[in-house]
């Protein structure tokens, strides 16, 4: 079978590894590379956590990732995940996500476990804990090097035989049912096509995406951290964390990796992006927020600058959930779409759950089915929250 895969982000690189590694004859095309810096799959680092509320599907796809990711790491000459924990703060009133997820974490034979604020602020005392109100730690959780991840996933995959093209894929939606996919002026012929090109999903393929998802801009700091202080604020000393708040955006953050600074970013879908045309310089009043946020939370590191920043964008369906979705008008057409923000940790899990629907007809759970967002407005549960955050500040519709 012949199978080409359109997109070498994440879920397009592991997808095009699992299916090539059973035999199969595999096209892997980008328009400019793998995790390239306009991809969501670009940049320096991703957390991977378990904990997902009453949505198991997502934990159970990511403990399928860890063994994939382990093994890219250790066999590569640089260090791509590095398992620091994650610690939740919970500063909302309602933590039924964490307690919800913890069931789901103990079936995949991990644990996430509530610490006291007295063992916390031991722990960790770097981290202002005044304003939580509950505190959680998950061990089997860490930091995946992002863009670096991407590019090995395609290295391993071009080293078993895998073939790679650089350039624009054309897709004619109107004329799907004839296979119009064209790359270099070519269709291009195959059994199997899987289109996975993140935000660029919805160009195209407006029929089916258009209204179903949305791009959100997002924006990416990281800070300095005091002169020979950095071990104390580096992976090897600090979780990764995230701050439950429905009262603010969720911030979170990647303690001090790369040289680069202590990462921390925002949770928030309210402003649109556009992958092609949009600048990606970083707006002042979200700066100052930030900082401000950050100078609260880690009083250690008030004052200090940015060393570097990031705008890009998450490729987000109505619900939050992912879609996988064999093509209505071409039945060897599979789209994955609606990442939401959430979907680099368990890209290859993803790869492996799309390699069986390709070749053993497996069938699509039905929590990816696109046909949901006609009838059906449950949100993730994470992503309800931050609904109501952006309806209440009236920043979405
Ligand atoms: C700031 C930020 C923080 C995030 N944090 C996390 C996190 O902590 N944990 C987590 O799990 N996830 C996180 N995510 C989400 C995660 O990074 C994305 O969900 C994931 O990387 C999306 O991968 P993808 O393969 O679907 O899309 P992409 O990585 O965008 O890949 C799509 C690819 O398709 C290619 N392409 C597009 N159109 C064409 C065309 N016409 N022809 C050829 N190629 C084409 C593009 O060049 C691109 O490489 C974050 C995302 C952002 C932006």
């Amino acid at each position: 079978m012949k199978i080409a895969v359109i997109g070498s982000g994440v879920w397009g690189a592991c997808t095009a590894y699992h299916l090539q590694k059973e035999g199969l004859d595999v096209d892997l095309y980008d328009m400019w590379g793998a995790g390239n810096s306009r991809s969501g799959s670009g940049g320096a680092s991703r957390i991977i956590r378990l904990a997902y509320g009453e949505d198991k599907i997502y934990t159970e796809l990511t403990n399928n990732s860890f063994e994939f990711w382990e093994n890219l790491s250790n066999k590569s000459d640089r260090k791509l995940y590095h398992e620091c924990g994650m610690l939740w703060l919970v500063s909302q009133d309602d933590s039924s996500y964490i307690t919800h997820s913890a069931e789901h974490i103990k079936n995949c034979g991990q644990s996430i476990s509530r610490l006291t604020k007295k063992e916390a602020i031991k722990k960790y005392p770097h981290i202002n804990l005044n304003d939580i109100n509950e505190i959680y730690y998950e061990e089997k959780a860490g930091a995946l090097l992002a863009s670096r991840c991407c590019k090995s996933v395609v290295r391993k995959f071009k080293n078993n035989g895998g073939n790679t093209f650089i350039g624009e894929v054309k897709v004619d939606e109107n004329n799907l049912d004839k296979n119009d996919i064209v790359f270099n002026g070519k269709k291009i012929k195959a059994d199997k096509y899987i289109i996975a090109c993140g935000p660029w999903g919805r160009k195209l393929l407006p029929e089916m995406l258009g209204e179903n998802t949305y791009i959100s801009r997002q924006e990416v700091y990281y800070f300095s951290v005091p002169n020979n202080k950095a071990v104390e604020f580096d992976l090897n000393s600090m979780p990764c964390w995230l701050d439950l708040n429905e009262n603010n955006p969720s911030y979170y953050g990647i303690p001090f990796h790369l040289n680069k600074g202590f990462k921390i970013a925002y949770d928030e879908r309210s402003t649109l992006f556009d992958p092609d045309t949009s600048d990606r310089i970083p707006m002042q009043d979200l700066v100052d927020r930030t900082k401000s946020y950050l100078y609260h939370r880690f009083p250690r590191l008030k004052g200090l600058p940015i060393s570097e920043t990031r705008v890009c964008q998450y490729e987000n369906s109505l619900d939050g959930n992912f879609i996988i979705n064999w093509h209505k008008k071409n039945n060897d057409v599979l789209v994955l779409a609606g990442s939401s923000g959430h979907g680099f940790k368990l890209g290859p899990g993803l790869g492996e759950l799309v390699r069986d629907i390709v070749l053993e007809n497996k069938e699509i759970p039905e929590f990816f089915d696109i046909k949901r967002l006609e009838s059906n407005d449950k949100s993730s549960q994470y992503y309800n929250s931050q609904i109501k955050y952006n309806k209440r500040k009236r920043l979405f519709n």
